[in-house]
């Protein structure tokens, strides 16, 4: 009995690694394009962590003619949950980042390096768990989960490290022919690595985001194959990345330390390791103190908050560059109009510690991107998210040609209105523009009733005036009822006046829209037609008396 025949006792069916080596050829690319993927676990929802590195990932493939795949990596089967896969996938889609090759949904996959589930790859690993048992290079592990926990007990109390090595590795001991021996009498076994290396000795690793780390070699008899036939996730990262041509993996930095096991079970494959990109976890402040983005703690760790809040993809595919990449901002600032797409994006730039996430940055740079949206795109995509979300919304959207002149105010010039920063923020500032109860703001500088009445009974709006016209008109009117027409000349006599043409605005504003903040009055009234606003000003009116 040699390590070969224990191999065939094991695994009769499985097919020779050659079959797959020819089936997942090398593929044929460009010189410097990058393969890379995105390989969640379907075990919960996709986190705005796993968003950033599929962007990051999606991204240098893209800059470089190369291929992004989306890999499921469901063999933790216990921890998975209903519709994981579904997420995903449609987490990608949404953000406008669908993977070139991978699953499609939850049950089709396009793409020829697949299956793309590793749950559907089980003969594959076997046939690589295989080749390294006949080597001699992995053995078999008879031990229970009880005589692990007594180890470790052991271990602990004897303050050494925890795991499967060295003198704590008992399976290793066993000869080839014991190992036959307990298979054939029928009992449960894992497949572990046979690691070759030693603690002692170190390895340097040059980490394409992290530069240069060293870390002691590995010297853990890792389990491949668990007793349900399936890898691990260091065994299935190997041989997946191997065959499906991986160039870069870039993946999160918890993985970092695990860098020499997978060195080593490259090497021992015989296969070429791919170059490895460490991304660090997107922080946030918490009073203070820097942490991880939390599951449990911040509703916006997962991407279906900013579908929930209607923040566009695009926004947040840009804010997550501006984290990823310090030189993106600037970039932004030579190039306000080029698509994302235009940036070049450098891994080895990339920042080595966590960066902070800074929801109000996010908004602001969602505010700038809806403001560069003609009106009818804001229209569109605000019904999409009220349709969903906002019954009230939706309502209001229905006349479209008004509400298309409502987000056309101060829209398509050169300094756009930047007051939407999401979907849900959109019925708040244009509730004005519709027949609802506008909601009753003070006045401000001039707040005597008879004065505000007074303003509001002069003025006359003429929807033919021009901008200048309509506004001489103000001014005209300010200085008839004895306030200042300029505010240079209120300022350098504030004595002379009781306010200033500003403050007679203000009023106006106040009446029409109930704030007093809000984009061109001009275009505001326009949009508005003489009649509402006569109407409107009749209601403050009567609402002073
Ligand atoms: N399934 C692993 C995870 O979700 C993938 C890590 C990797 O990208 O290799 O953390």
């Amino acid at each position: 009995m040699n390590y070969q025949d224990l191999a065939n006792l094991v695994f009769p069916d499985v097919k020779d690694i050659n079959y797959y080596e020819e089936k997942y050829a090398k593929r044929n690319l460009e010189d410097g394009a990058i393969v890379t993927r995105f390989a969640p676990s379907p075990t919960g929802f996709v986190h705005i962590g796993g968003l950033y590195q599929a962007l990051v990932a999606r991204k240098v493939a893209k800059q470089t003619n190369g291929v992004f795949f989306l890999r499921i990596e469901d063999t933790d089967q216990k921890r998975e949950i209903e519709n994981g896969v579904t997420g995903i996938v449609k987490s990608l889609q949404d953000f406008d980042m669908a993977p070139d090759e991978g699953q499609i949904n939850d049950t089709e996959e396009i793409g020829s390096y697949g299956p793309y589930k590793q749950s559907l790859r089980k003969e594959i690993y076997q046939a690589y768990a295989k080749y390294l048992l006949a080597q001699g290079k992995a053995y078999l592990c008879f031990c229970t989960p009880e005589d692990l926990e007594q180890m470790r007990l052991k271990q602990e109390t004897a303050k050494v490290r925890t795991g499967y090595y060295g003198v704590w590795a008992t399976c290793r001991k066993l000869s080839v022919e014991e190992m036959a021996e307990k298979v054939k009498k029928g009992e449960a076994f894992i497949v572990r690595f046979k690691s070759p290396g030693r603690e002692d000795r170190k390895i340097k690793h040059h980490d394409v985001i992290k530069g240069n780390v060293d870390f002691p070699e590995n010297d853990q008899d890792i389990v491949i194959i668990k007793a349900d036939g399936l890898p691990t996730y260091h065994f299935a990262h190997v041989v997946d990345d191997h065959l499906m041509r991986t160039t870069h993996v870039i993946r999160s930095d918890e993985w970092l330390s695990s860098v020499p096991l997978h060195l080593q079970l490259f090497q021992e494959l015989g296969f070429k390791a791919p170059k490895y990109a460490h991304i660090a976890p997107i922080m946030k402040n918490d009073n203070g103190n820097k942490r991880k983005l939390s599951k449990r703690k911040d509703p916006e760790a997962a991407v279906e908050y900013y579908k929930q809040e209607g923040i566009p993809s695009d926004a947040v595919k840009e804010y997550l560059l501006n984290i990823a990449s310090s030189s993106f901002e600037n970039w932004r600032r030579q190039n306000p109009e080029l698509p994302i797409e235009d940036f070049d994006l450098q891994l080895n730039k990339m920042s080595v510690s966590g960066a902070l996430f800074d929801m109000i940055k996010l908004l602001d740079v969602s505010k700038s991107i809806i403001s560069r949206y003609t009106a009818e795109r804001v229209y569109e995509e605000a019904f999409k998210w009220a349709n969903k979300y906002d019954e009230e919304l939706k309502e209001i959207l229905t006349d479209k040609e008004y509400a298309l002149k409502v987000f056309g105010i101060e829209r398509g010039n050169k300094k756009p209105r930047k007051d939407i920063a999401k979907w849900s923020d959109v019925k708040e500032n244009i509730i004005y523009m519709y027949d609802k109860n506008i909601p009753e703001y003070p006045y401000q500088v001039i707040n005597e009733k008879e004065d505000i009445k007074t303003i509001l009974e002069a003025y006359k709006f003429n929807p033919s005036d021009d901008k200048q016209t309509w506004f001489d008109n103000i001014k005209k009117l300010a200085e008839n009822l004895g306030y200042a027409s300029e505010v240079k000349e209120f300022k350098a006599n504030p004595g002379m006046y009781k306010a200033h043409v500003g403050d007679v605005s203000t009023v106006l504003r106040v009446a029409l829209t109930g704030r007093t903040n809000t984009p061109d009055m001009y275009e505001i009234m326009q949009v508005l037609g003489k009649e509402k606003v006569e109407k409107r000003f009749k209601e403050a009116i009567s609402k002073l008396n």
